[in-house]
């Protein structure tokens, strides 16, 4: 029975964030809890051993600690060797990580793994499309997958995938590998989501090229684009047996891609906050999605700016939502004071200094405490806005996320979130959905992004560039 290792490291991070990711910012699963959690329950139990190691997966945020980079991977690389022998290894990656004074990360991992495996296992990766991508992972890895749809619906299939790829490699002859070609382009997620044209085609057409012989699966990269770093850049990333076929298939998504690059816009009305808020005013359906797109954390953003909560504050706005903001001082004010209190809370910028904060009085609705200090919220009323406080870095993109507290996302006139595209679970109530440009750590106002290290003319292209592409094969690709 092969014996297949399971792991990983799961985040994305903005450098413009100043919220550096420490070890409790992670979800960790070890050992036999890796197998238990509902994220790997597509593993199979029967015909091959799957050996669970470690996986350690953060909401989107700032860059990681080095420290606790460091003592993660150091743990992973100890528990790989013990496992050993081994028949291959699946690492569940997201692809965007940062960490703080390291260049490529994932590539620093995986080809750490490589380097206690050997060169005769095959190693399999799965990965966010907003995943960056390098030379030096792709010489180490014999499989990729990538997500084909954004909002991400197909995590478990694109999991699944680089999973029965790497059985397929075991139970015969074929011997996979990767080619990929990076292309001179870089978009936020948010003008390149697969609900919308030209992602929507390109993404479509993927199964296609799946279909030629001597290839195995055709993904094709957003990357990530508010890491300032020389790998940041869109590829399309194919593995297949055949080097020609696999190569041809990579060029052609490659190229596709750059010739739709002028149609990338984004996909909900979108402008500038007051802009934004003066058409939530007059809309006559309800309940409005407004996304705050600059601070949102599952992007990368820090959550704990107060921007739209100033702006309903100063309209004197009745009956919106917001949901939430990240402030654990608020959060422990709030508690202190108990419901139905009413108190003076100093609201926004607890995490980032540089963002906007807020003083006003408020009255505790509701607590909740799950039971430990990261987890708690607070929902308060300020005049005729209901705040959710949250004291961890968070997302409210889940019905239940609202339901748990006692609110109702149908029912609001206007629901703020901290998003960029809306989630799956919130798109299809949005009545209508707007994205306002707001300012923070993933502002969509890409051409004025820090870029001092990025390669130039990315962001989001050259207009004037010429663009040949050219299939960079794996160094372990059988020629
Ligand atoms: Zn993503």
């Amino acid at each position: 029975m092969p014996r297949i290792a399971v792991g990983g490291i799961h985040t994305e991070c903005s450098t413009s964030s100043p919220a550096l990711m420490h070890e409790e910012d992670f979800h960790v699963l070890r050992g036999p809890d890796l197998l238990g959690a509902a994220y790997f329950d597509f593993l199979p139990r029967e015909g091959v051993e799957p050996v669970p190691l470690l996986h350690a997966r953060a909401v989107p945020g700032g860059p990681v600690a080095r420290a606790t980079y460091d003592a993660f991977k150091a743990e992973f690389l100890d528990r790989l060797a013990r496992a050993l022998p081994l028949d291959g290894v699946y690492l569940a990656m997201h692809g965007a990580m940062h960490v703080a004074g390291m260049e490529d990360a994932e590539g620093d991992w995986i080809a750490a793994v490589r380097a206690v495996v050997g060169p005769d296992l095959p190693i399999a990766t799965s990965y966010d499309l907003h995943g960056n991508v390098t030379q030096r992972i792709v010489d180490a890895i014999d499989i990729f997958s990538a997500y084909r749809t954004a909002p991400h619906i197909d995590v478990r299939e694109t999991m699944r995938a680089a999973w029965e790829m790497l059985l397929r490699r075991l139970s015969g002859d074929e011997r996979p590998g990767v080619v990929w070609v990076p292309v001179p382009l870089l978009l936020p997620g948010e003008r390149s989501s697969t609900e919308d044209e030209p992602a929507r085609s390109l993404y479509a057409a993927l199964p296609e090229f799946d279909r030629r012989p001597g290839v195995w699966k055709a993904d094709l990269m957003i990357g990530y684009v508010w890491a300032d770093e020389p790998r940041a850049t869109a590829a399309a990333v194919v593995t297949g047996t055949d080097l020609t076929a696999t190569r041809a298939a990579a060029e052609e998504i490659a190229a596709r891609f750059w010739a739709a690059r002028d149609d990338f816009r984004f996909g909900p009305v979108t402008g500038p906050l007051a802009e934004m808020l003066d058409r939530a005013a007059a809309s006559a359906t309800a309940p409005v999605i407004l996304a705050d797109s600059g601070d949102n954390p599952t992007g990368g953003g820090v959550g704990d700016r107060a921007d739209v909560l100033a702006a309903l504050i100063a309209r004197d706005w009745k009956g919106a939502l917001i949901a939430g903001i990240t402030d654990a001082p608020a959060v422990a004010a709030c508690f202190a004071a108990g419901e139905g209190a009413d108190l003076a809370l100093r609201i926004g910028a607890t995490l980032d200094p540089a963002g906007v904060s807020i003083t006003t009085q408020a009255r505790v609705l509701r607590l909740d405490d799950p039971g430990t200090e990261p987890e708690r919220q607070a929902v308060v009323a300020i005049g005729g806005v209901t705040l959710v406080l949250a004291a961890r870095r968070r997302p409210y993109h889940g019905i239940a996320d609202f339901t748990r507290l006692g609110l109702d996302p149908k029912g609001a006139r206007l629901l703020v979130v901290k998003s960029g595209y809306l989630s799956p679970e919130l798109a299809p109530i949005a009545n209508p959905g707007l994205m306002a440009l707001t300012d923070g750590s993933v502002n969509q106002d890409i051409a004025n992004l820090p870029n001092h290290r990025r390669r130039l003319r990315r962001l989001p292209y050259d207009p004037d560039a010429a663009f040949a592409p050219k299939g960079l094969a794996s160094a372990r690709f059988i020629r």
